[in-house]
């Protein structure tokens, strides 16, 4: 049973917002029933909410929502997270077909690409695009070495000659063969070749607080900060589940459960299926429009950096990732949901990434904010037990739902997955709705994202010791590796206070 920890490092995205809607609670009291209680106000749960809103927006009657978090609004991973909104084009490709087959793959892959067009729709239809920071463009995958390019091309050309080089998905995707225009595009020092292909870029924090205004403006939800749902109950025969927090009970018809890396604590049965890894990154000062592209610098399977930067008037470059130092600190991160701590010795890695990394960096060495007051944080992104999302009706407990376990990657997975979950709450309430025009044109849930008793029952022999033996190795063979053996990354005895700002 884990709750998130009460007293989180502080990360850019949150401090830099100012909302209004930090510590919100529309009631001093909790309601005493409500239509469907939504447990989180990450991502997950702001636009499961904002789907029952568009599903029923014209109708006679539109459910009462009310949410529960157990921190600030959205204070957990869509609070600290990367803000890339960065489908796996391709390089996911080889490891979905082993699984899934060909055509498995190119649903996955679909169902992420298709986010970009629904992020623009949507942001145009609610009219939140400049202030979520909302951009598409090109981004890369930067190969450090050969052991990546090897990884990112194969990955590449397998799914050319499956698909064929006219398929869709694969005229996305661009080549960039020789180092110097590769180096030229990513602006990353040392590259040696790259791929490239559309993404986006968004303030999630800002993202789900819009979300959450809109409905908050529309009259149907109820929302409650710092109130963590600790038990609930099956469903009586009158229909109730009933919620109970720290501040009372709340009785409704649904609930849906978008509680991330925490979902065990009400759901006992997930507790070997979803867990916390613990992640870092840091917001960078930087002259405005520097970094052109978002990207990511790869120097094998496991050590990564990625980065973008925020338009005007912020132009912080957030940048995570930070596995040269991480891969010496494997116990630190899986699992642990200690998003209360700072890694030893990363704020600096961080801030000297421009010098070591960037081409004609022209920035110094300093944090946007003060390392502990936003420049630097940790997160906690989730691990699932076969490496998928649970989203969907949770077998055997009637009138609940889940949206959980989206791995580190959820950006490009949730808004559509939420959507998927919104018309089965809608039925099991008995109301009438009518399927939004934004979410029409999209691809249905991806497969394996599905939640079954199979599944779960399946997932009981995962063994927890075996994953984390296996995190520590892939770490320690990429600790003794040149790129992670520099001064930067070996971890410091002691912290260097360097000056911020
Ligand atoms: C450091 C980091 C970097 C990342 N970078 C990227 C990226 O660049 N691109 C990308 O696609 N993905 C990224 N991710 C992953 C992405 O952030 C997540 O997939 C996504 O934010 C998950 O959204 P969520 O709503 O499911 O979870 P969360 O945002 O974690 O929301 C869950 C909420 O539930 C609340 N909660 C939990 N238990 C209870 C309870 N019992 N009662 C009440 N409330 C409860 C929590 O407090 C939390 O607010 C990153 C994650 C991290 C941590």
């Amino acid at each position: 049973m884990v709750l998130p920890k009460a007293e989180p490092t502080k990360s850019y995205w949150i401090e830099a917002a100012e909302s209004p809607l930090r510590d919100y609670r529309s009631t001093e009291q909790l309601p005493h029933e409500t239509d469907v209680v939504v447990i989180g106000s990450g991502y997950s749960g702001a636009s499961a909410a904002y789907w029952l809103h568009k599903h029923t927006q014209h109708s006679a009657k539109q459910p009462q929502v009310t949410i529960l978090e157990a921190r600030g609004i959205c204070s957990c991973a869509t609070g600290r997270n990367g803000g890339q909104l960065r489908p796996h084009a391709y390089s996911r490709y080889d490891k979905w077909s082993d699984a899934f087959g060909p055509e498995g793959a190119m649903e996955l892959i679909r169902h992420e690409m298709a986010h970009l067009p629904a992020f623009e729709e949507l942001a145009k239809e609610e009219g939140i695009a400049e202030e979520i920071c909302l951009k598409f463009g090109e981004t890369f995958d930067a190969a450090m070495t050969d052991e990546a390019w090897t990884r990112l091309k194969t990955a590449y050309d397998n799914m050319r000659r499956d698909q064929g080089a006219n398929s869709d998905v694969v005229r996305q995707c661009r080549v960039i063969e020789d180092a110097a225009s590769a180096e030229e595009f990513t602006q990353m020092k040392g590259v040696m070749a790259a791929i490239v292909h559309p993404a986006g870029q968004v303030w999630p924090y800002k993202f789900v607080h819009a979300l959450l205004r809109i409905l908050l403006e529309a009259g149907n939800l109820n929302l409650q900060a710092h109130t963590p749902a600790q038990q609930i109950s099956e469903r009586d025969a009158a229909g109730w589940i009933t919620v109970t927090t720290d501040r009372g009970s709340i009785r409704a018809k649904a609930v849906i459960h978008s509680t991330n890396a925490f979902a065990s604590h009400l759901l006992p049965e997930f507790g070997k299926l979803i867990g916390p890894e613990r992640c870092t990154l840091a917001a960078l000062k930087a002259p405005a429009s520097f970094i052109k592209h978002t990207g990511a610098q790869h120097w094998d399977g496991t050590v990564n950096n990625y980065h973008l930067q925020l338009p005007e008037p912020y132009n912080a470059i957030i940048l995570g990732g930070g596995r040269q130092l991480l891969v010496h600190k494997a116990d630190e991160c899986f699992p642990s949901d200690d998003d209360d701590k700072q890694f030893e010795g990363m704020a600096d890695f961080f801030r000297t990434w421009g010098t070591s990394d960037v081409k004609d960096w022209p920035g110094s060495a300093a944090l946007s904010l003060p390392e502990d007051e936003g420049g630097c944080w940790s997160g906690i992104e989730t691990f699932s037990a076969d490496g998928w999302p649970f989203v969907g009706s949770l077998p055997n407990r009637d009138g609940q739902f889940i949206a959980a376990g989206f791995v580190g990657h959820g950006m490009p997975r949730i808004l559509l997955s939420t959507a998927h979950i919104t018309p089965l709450v809608l039925d099991s309430l008995g109301m009438e709705y009518k399927q939004p025009t934004l979410t029409a044109p999209y691809p249905a849930l991806p497969r394996p994202f599905h939640v079954s008793a199979e599944r779960v029952e399946k997932l009981q022999a995962f063994d927890l010791a075996v994953k984390m033996e296996s995190f520590r190795a892939s770490c320690k063979e990429s600790a003794m590796k040149p790129f992670c053996l520099d001064e930067r990354s070996r971890p410091k005895i002691q912290r260097v206070d360097s000056p911020v700002e």
